[in-house]
């Protein structure tokens, strides 16, 4: 098997447990290198390091799949699969999760969604793709799913050299599927849905709102299906509109309040929220709850700073349309923006804005996507509730 030997000067983050090792982090290699293989990768003391997939077209040479020397194998990727899925139900999920989550799972690079008896799955490099008909097997064995579809129409498989493609990976079927969440029902278009078609990284905050949607006026802006709107009419609101910018996500937003008896309570329309949340706060509308879940604002770390503007933005028009003693209820799911600068960047929207706030919530994503302490980009949602009031 190639062996790669680190530099003796290498990020910490390696020892540490993160599994990237970048092109410029490697002394030597022995042996060949095709992209996908299995390496074995050794510190410049020769001390072992672990094993993990080779591809040199990749910025990220090698990501490790085990600090173990074992093999890797159909029975390696059942057996994380497997504990995967018995942590998911340790921490109390039974229907819906994200079942892998990359690296915090040890799985680089790949993601699985369990809708319940369906899964998404995305293989976003190399060493992770040669790996998919291990994995499907491993998905059907332990599950007997009704259904397995690949969403790998995502640009970031092009860096690795792979094309983006979406399709089943079991027989086909109806990618029209309805999931439970807190009681209530959703349609999710597994094919053509945003990312693997239903976000589940926010299905714990949306109990959140529980309480302080009651009997309110509530703007939801980036709905998408309508999720957070649909719980605050659940939840006892008076009134809910909710606004993203797709027509499909609007028509699904409209279908999903009618799938819960709610469509009385809550409306959607396709708007630019960016537009519309301006306009409205100088017209002077005024709501008792403001709800943002934004798309994620960068990718990179040359445009975190526009983000952060954007963020500012967005919440300042936000809390303009709250009445005094409302609650703003937003989220960042910018892996760069770290906790601590999304609310110092709320801060001082509240500062434009002539405004105290008081928290009520903050957390992170739902329990199914692992914070793994030490690697960073594993903890990338905010999600804030706070009370705005006048100054
Ligand atoms: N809250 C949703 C997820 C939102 S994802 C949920 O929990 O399921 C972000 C959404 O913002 C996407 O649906 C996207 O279509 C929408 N969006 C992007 N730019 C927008 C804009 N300028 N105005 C309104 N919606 C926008």
């Amino acid at each position: 098997m190639t062996k790669v030997f680190l530099r003796k000067k290498i990020a910490h983050r390696i020892a540490n447990g993160h599994p990237w090792i970048f092109g410029n982090e490697v002394e030597k290699i022995d042996g060949e290198v095709n992209a996908g293989d299995i390496v074995e990768v050794y510190y410049a003391d020769k001390k072992f390091c672990g094993c993990g997939y080779i591809n040199p077209k990749s910025q990220i040479l090698v990501r490790l799949l085990t600090r173990k020397k074992e093999t890797i194998n159909e029975d390696f990727f059942y057996n994380r699969i497997l504990s995967a899925w018995k942590y998911r139900q340790q921490i109390g999920y039974t229907e819906n999760c994200r079942l892998i989550f990359g690296e915090a799972d040890e799985m680089p690079a790949l993601i699985i969604d369990k809708f319940n008896d369906y899964f998404v799955i995305q293989t976003l490099a190399y060493g992770m793709e040669v790996w998919k008909p291990a994995i499907v097997n491993a998905l059907q064995k332990i599950f007997n799913p009704k259904g397995i579809y690949e969403r790998n129409d995502v640009p970031v498989r092009e860096l690795e050299g792979l094309p983006q493609q979406k399709g089943f990976l079991s027989t086909p079927f109806d990618t029209n599927i309805i999931i439970n969440e807190n009681g209530l029902q959703f349609h999710v278009d597994i094919e053509n849905g945003q990312k693997t078609g239903y976000f589940l990284d926010q299905q714990d905050n949306r109990r959140a709102i529980q309480h302080i949607v009651k009997g309110a006026d509530v703007l939801g802006a980036f709905t998408y299906t309508g999720t957070f709107e649909i719980h605050a009419a659940h939840y006892g609101a008076k009134s809910v509109l909710g606004i993203d910018i797709s027509e499909n996500a609007v028509s699904k937003a409209n279908q999903n309040a009618q799938l819960n008896g709610l469509e009385n309570i809550v409306h959607f329309e396709a708007l630019n929220a960016f537009d519309v949340l301006k306009v409205w706060a100088k017209e002077g509308k005024q709501y008792d709850v403001v709800m943002l879940d934004p798309p994620a604002f960068t990718k990179s770390r040359a445009t975190i700073q526009k983000a952060i503007t954007g963020y500012k933005e967005i919440n300042l028009r936000g809390m303009k349309l709250i009445k005094n003693g409302g609650f703003l209820v937003t989220s960042s799911c910018t892996n760069l923006v770290q906790p601590e600068m999304f609310l110092h960047t709320i801060e001082l929207a509240a500062k434009d804005a002539g405004k105290n706030l008081k928290q009520v919530v903050f957390n992170a994503q739902a329990a199914d996507h692992p914070i793994v302490w030490g690697m960073e980009n594993t903890n990338y949602l905010k999600f804030l509730i706070v009370q705005v009031c006048d100054k």
